[in-house]
């Protein structure tokens, strides 16, 4: 692995180095091959278990790496925390992908830092394969993301609510900037460093922009608040709640992070939450975003000393950026839904028939992902369309005919529907019962298996339909849990 350390040049106020601790029995459970292809580690690495085992649980230092621990604040639940940073991950640097990109290498669960607080940081097993699973399916999914190339399990034992296995998940992100990041070196009034955080995560993130140009901190937080449209736009398009959007855990990239309390929402409502902490649903999947709008009003008060002298003056410059964000995201949100019932550009017809829809799967409890998948596949099947006119009653009619005459190629339509719309996502009770299983056997065959159809979730394949049932109790019962 050829190392980078773009970030270590930063300078200490940055992060604190600090060396992972060692495994006592390091053992490799999860590997990502074509991740690692695509980072280009070494065949001899990737052919070697054991050592990628030693490597990706911190137990060994592969050359070139500078581990550190990443300073940043947050607001968790509408709170200021200026002392957070990460208390269980070490960075080890980056790597220059295939594509040219430069991706952070970080272990997640790799032992205490200078910013545990009262933390063991550590990371259970159960946690470390959800987030393998989990963002792995988000890439699948085609949603903007971190990726996991490695969970390795310790040999170790963390206390939770009862004794675990531990582990440790190898994360792989265009950067882990965040929007505490930047509160921090506000919060501490370093405005060196302040603008140095601006500069590097625009030349990562946004190189479009000129370093030159006057307006060019205006600029970068446009550009952060258009991915973070986008980024909740495709949450909402295959039904992602993540479940604890903290300033601290939203990446400036616009890549989902921090998997955490996350889960999938099975019959369509804006209310539903599943996180045991969120007790005020302040992070339910409807909420997601106009609390994006409230983080984005987070990083652009942290940037007001770079953006003018006069706070007035820098308010009255990112207000507009602010106000915008409503309507860019509702046109961003109606075009996603059109899509997803094969109009290409949005209209007022269409806008009304997604509400009418909306209504009707909340008012029924329908399945989200089903009632989308099934209104393609009726394109040419009977039997479906039938089901669908019973189920749907004139809504059905009106769609298919707006849909008629909006086409003349109803196989476009549908080819739209289809790349819009998954047939497979990682439900929630699948996702319990594969970690249940990998817990008890120490295996993460289970995990593997359930991968290997998340990989094709536009597609239905042999193993599809294995995970496709909604649960039983339709999720009432189901609770998230912050995985520390
Ligand atoms: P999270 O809820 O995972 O976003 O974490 C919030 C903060 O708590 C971050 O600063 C984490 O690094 C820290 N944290 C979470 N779990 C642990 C742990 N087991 N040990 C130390 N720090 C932790
Ligand atoms: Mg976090």
């Amino acid at each position: 692995m050829k190392f980078s350390n773009s970030y270590a040049q930063l300078g200490d106020a940055f992060f604190k180095r600090v060396k992972p601790s060692a495994a006592s029995k390091p053992e490799l459970l999860l590997w990502n091959s074509p991740l690692a292809k695509s980072l280009k580690i070494s065949e001899a690495l990737q052919n070697n278990p054991s050592l990628a085992a030693q490597i990706f649980s911190g137990s060994q230092l592969p050359e070139g790496a500078d581990p550190m621990a990443l300073a940043y604040s947050g607001h968790q639940f509408g709170h200021l925390n200026p002392q957070l940073g990460d208390g269980r991950a070490h960075l080890l640097g980056e790597l220059i992908n295939e594509d040219k990109v430069r991706m952070d290498i970080q272990l997640k669960g790799s032992g205490r830092t200078p910013y545990s607080r009262q933390g063991d940081g550590r990371c259970a097993l159960g946690p470390a394969i959800r987030e393998y699973i989990m963002s792995e399916a988000m890439y699948a999914l085609r949603v903007p993301t971190s990726r996991a190339l490695a969970v390795v399990a310790t040999g170790d034992q963390v206390i939770r609510d009862s004794i675990k296995p531990g582990a440790v998940v190898t994360r792989v992100a265009s950067s882990h900037i965040r929007v505490g990041t930047f509160q921090y070196f506000a919060i501490h009034k370093d405005l060196d460093s302040l603008q140095a955080l601006v500069d590097y995560a625009t030349n990562r993130h946004f190189p479009e922009i000129d370093p030159e140009s006057q307006d060019k901190t205006l600029q970068f937080l446009q550009a952060a608040i258009d991915k973070q449209i986008q980024l909740v736009i495709e949450w909402m398009r295959v039904g992602f709640i993540h479940g604890v959007m903290n300033t601290d855990n939203v990446a400036i990239s616009g890549e989902t992070i921090d998997f955490g309390p996350c889960a999938m929402m099975g019959a369509y409502h804006p209310g539903t939450v599943f996180s045991s902490i969120d007790q005020q649903s302040r992070y339910a999947f409807g909420n997601q975003p106009s609390i994006t709008l409230w983080n984005m009003t987070r990083l652009a008060e942290s940037l007001l000393p770079l953006i003018h002298n006069d706070e007035k003056e820098a308010i009255a410059l990112v207000e507009p950026l602010l106000t915008k964000f409503g309507p860019s995201f509702q046109q961003a949100y109606l075009t996603m839904l059109s899509r997803k019932l094969g109009f290409s550009q949005p209209s007022e017809t269409h806008s009304a028939l997604i509400l009418a829809l909306l209504e009707t799967m909340q008012n029924k409890e329908l399945d989200y992902t089903n009632t989308f998948m099934q209104l393609g596949m009726s394109l040419d099947n009977d039997t479906l369309r039938q089901s669908l006119t019973e189920s749907l009653g004139s809504w059905y009619t009106d769609w298919k005919s707006a849909l008629e005459s909006s086409t003349e190629n109803l196989d476009m339509a549908k080819a739209l529907m289809n790349n819009n719309n998954p047939v497979l996502i990682p439900r929630n009770h699948h996702v319990e019962a594969v970690l249940k299983a990998c817990e008890e056997s120490g295996s993460a065959q289970a995990a593997e298996e359930f991968l290997s159809a998340l990989r094709s979730p536009y597609e239905t394949l042999e193993s599809t339909k294995n995970y496709q049932d909604t649960p039983s109790d339709g999720d009432k019962f189901y609770r998230t849990f912050c995985g520390t």
